[in-house]
C-alpha cells in the first residue's frame, strides 16, 4: 500500500445526533469516540477496513459506550488514546497537552490539546498538513460545535474560553470534526446573539439547505467558526454588547466574561 495515500474522514451516525468519526487510508481506520459499538462494526465490515485505534476526547457515556465492545470484536490490543482520569473504560495510552501521536497505519501524526470546559480533562486531537493529510484537521469532541460550544457541565466560562483560544489560533482551513449535529439549534441561538452577522446569516440558509437533504453540516472550519459562531465572537463589538444587554452588566472586561453570559442564555434559550 502506498503510504501515501489520503487520509479520508467519514461520519458514522449514532444515536440521535451523534457522529463518530472514521479516519482512514482505505485498509485501516481510527475512531474517535465510539458512544456506540454497533454502527461503528457496521461501517467497519462494509468498507472493508481493519480497526487500528481509537481516539476518544472525553469521558461521557455517548464518546465512550462503544469501546469495550469494539475491542472485544476487534482485539484487546487496539491503543485506546484518551485523557487522564478513571472514567474512560479501557484506554491503554493516556494523552496530554502537547503530546504528539504518531500512529503507523493509517499512518498520522496527531497533536494532543487539553480543552477543559464541557468536561475538566476533555482533549482534542489536530491533525496538521502531512503526506498524507492535505487539510489540518481538527478532532474536538464536545469543545466546539458549528456555531456553538459544548455545555460547561465541568469546567468555568474562563476554561472554555481558553479552549477555545486554542482553537482560534488554528489555521483558518483547519476542518473542526464536532460531534454532534447540533448545527441548526446552534444557527438559531447565533442569530439571537448577532441578528445582524451577515456570515451567520449566509450560513444559516446553506446548513438548512444540507440538513433538508439530510446531509451533515460537518466538518466546518476554524476560519468559519470565527465567523459564525458567538462562542469565538467573545471579543467582538456586537458580542459584547449583546452580552451586557443580556445580563444588564456595564462591565465586561474579558472574552470569559462574555462567554459566561452568552453560555448561561444559551442554556435557557
Ligand atoms: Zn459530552
Amino acid at each position: 500500500m502506498d503510504k501515501n495515500t489520503l487520509l479520508q474522514v467519514w461520519p458514522i451516525p449514532a444515536f440521535d445526533d451523534n457522529y463518530i468519526w472514521c479516519i482512514h487510508d482505505g485498509h485501516s481506520a481510527l475512531v474517535v469516540d465510539p458512544g456506540d459499538a454497533s454502527p461503528v462494526i457496521e461501517y467497519l465490515l462494509q468498507n472493508q477496513l481493519t480497526l487500528t485505534g481509537l481516539l476518544i476526547t472525553h469521558h461521557h457515556a455517548d464518546h465512550t459506550g462503544g469501546i469495550l465492545n469494539l475491542l472485544d470484536r476487534f482485539g484487546a490490543s487496539i491503543p485506546v488514546y484518551g485523557p487522564a482520569g478513571n472514567d474512560i473504560p479501557g484506554r491503554t495510552e493516556v494523552a496530554m497537552e502537547g503530546d504528539k501521536i504518531e500512529i503507523a497505519v493509517p499512518r498520522i501524526s496527531l497533536k494532543v490539546f487539553e480543552v477543559p470546559g464541557h468536561t475538566l480533562s476533555h482533549i482534542a486531537y489536530f491533525a496538521n498538513i502531512q503526506a498524507n493529510v492535505l487539510e489540518p484537521m481538527l478532532f474536538c469532541g464536545d469543545t466546539l460545535f458549528a456555531s456553538g460550544c459544548g455545555r460547561l457541565f465541568e469546567g468555568t466560562p474562563t476554561q472554555m474560553s481558553q479552549s477555545l483560544a486554542k482553537f482560534a489560533a488554528l489555521p483558518k482551513n483547519t476542518l473542526v470534526f464536532c460531534t454532534h449535529e447540533y448545527t441548526l439549534s446552534n444557527i438559531r441561538f447565533a442569530l439571537a446573539v448577532e441578528p445582524n452577522n451577515l456570515n451567520l446569516l449566509s450560513w444559516a440558509d446553506e446548513a438548512k439547505a444540507l440538513r433538508a437533504q439530510h446531509l451533515p453540516t460537518l466538518p466546518t472550519t476554524i476560519g468559519q467558526e470565527l465567523q459564525v459562531n458567538p462562542f469565538m465572537r467573545c471579543d467582538q463589538a456586537d458580542v459584547i454588547a449583546k452580552a451586557k444587554e443580556v445580563s444588564g452588566e456595564n462591565d465586561l472586561p474579558t472574552p470569559a466574561h462574555v462567554l459566561a453570559v452568552i453560555r448561561a442564555w444559551k442554556d435557557r434559550f
